[in-house]
């Protein structure tokens, strides 16, 4: 059994959802202890409760200290068996988490399957769906699977309510090289809000097309149906011939909609300044994949704490660790050494 220490490096939830998948994707029981030491809040959270939950019902597997609060766990593997799959997280915890955990897993199986998941899918520190669909689920796609997703109802935190569908019909990974981004396609923002005042949006979008220039037809207002709510977020896009980055911001008590702008702005223009391929999120929830495929490289900005964590968890599971290493132009190249 493989032992992790949760408080080592980043000390998060992410730890937790690697190890899993990875568990079951290798058959090797795992147990990890100081969960989510470095939170405010240690311990598992529901949505954390839910992630590893799907991840015993898909993959049959049993696990000891599966409690709301519990700071060590023992997960151990079965078979996993693809199929149709509905898991409810629930509180308006992330349904982009809970897919995080199961899908390598999924997609490595023999047969198709879908997911109906239910939770927050635009939540605080968790990747966005519109992320999901737009900047990961392609490189995924570029591996060999195909998956698919679908926001049929937007989620966010306090009261969720939001669901997603996921097809996945698997295939093997194979390597790809993903260094350049190709020639910019498009840059787009959409302020979305769901019961909350419009105007929030609008002075959103309204700093967008001043400071980034961004037009009409590029920047947009998008009202949701007010029991959706209450929620806004702000959605940057740039699209590029090899792949999309979204940067996301959140509204939230005590922050103006103009500060609110002016990260996710902020986060915009340090990407279109480098000519890395993966922003600081999509290196590392690319990691995973990339190490299960045995190779293949990509180029992304100076390395998080949660990239170098899960790369010392991908290394605990597999023969390969992920490696960084910094490039003339200022990127740093992803290899698996
Ligand atoms: P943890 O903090 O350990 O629970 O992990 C959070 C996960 O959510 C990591 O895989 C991050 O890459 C991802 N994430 C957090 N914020 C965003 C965001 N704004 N866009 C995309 N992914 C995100």
């Amino acid at each position: 059994m493989i032992i992790i220490d949760g408080s080592e490096g980043e000390g998060g939830g992410q730890v937790v959802r690697n190890a899993c998948a990875l568990s079951l994707v290798t058959g090797t029981p795992v147990r990890i202890e100081n969960v989510r030491a470095k939170r405010s809040k240690p311990g598992l959270m529901r949505q954390h409760v839910t992630a590893i939950e799907a991840a015993c019902v898909i993959g049959n597997a049993s696990c000891e200290g599966l409690l709301v609060g519990s700071s060590a766990l023992s997960f151990r593997p079965g078979k996993v068996v693809p199929g149709d799959y509905s898991f409810a997280v629930g509180t308006a915890g992330s349904t982009g988490l809970v897919l995080q955990t199961v899908l390598m897993p999924l997609l490595l199986a023999d047969k198709p399957s879908r997911l109906v998941l239910e939770g927050g899918t635009h939540n605080m520190q968790a990747p966005p769906f519109d992320f999901i669909a737009k900047s990961f689920l392609p490189v995924i796609n570029r591996m060999g699977p195909t998956v698919s997703a679908r926001l049929v109802r937007h989620g966010f935190y306090p009261r969720g309510g939001g669901r997603i569908e996921v097809d996945i019909t698997p295939a093997p990974l194979r390597p790809i090289h993903c260094v350049g981004r190709g020639a910019a396609i498009s840059v787009g923002a959409a302020a979305l809000v769901a019961g909350l005042p419009f105007a929030i949006a609008e002075r959103e979008i309204g700093k967008v097309r001043k400071e980034l220039n961004w037009s009409e037809r590029e920047a947009y207002v998008r009202e949701l149906p007010a029991d959706q709510g209450p929620g806004n977020v702000l959605l940057l896009e740039a699209a590029f011939e090899h792949v999309t980055e979204i940067v996301s911001g959140f509204g939230q008590l005590g922050v103006t909609a103009e500060q609110v702008a002016k990260r996710a702005i902020g986060r915009m223009r340090g990407y279109l300044e480098s000519d890395a391929f993966a922003g600081p999120y999509l290196a590392d929830q690319l990691l995973l994949p990339f190490a299960l495929a045995g190779g293949g490289s990509f180029t992304t900005v100076k390395p998080s704490q949660h990239s170098l964590t899960a790369a010392d968890v991908i290394a605990r599971f597999l023969d390969q660790r992920p490696a960084f290493e910094q490039q003339p132009g200022g990127t740093h190249l992803m290899t698996l050494r």
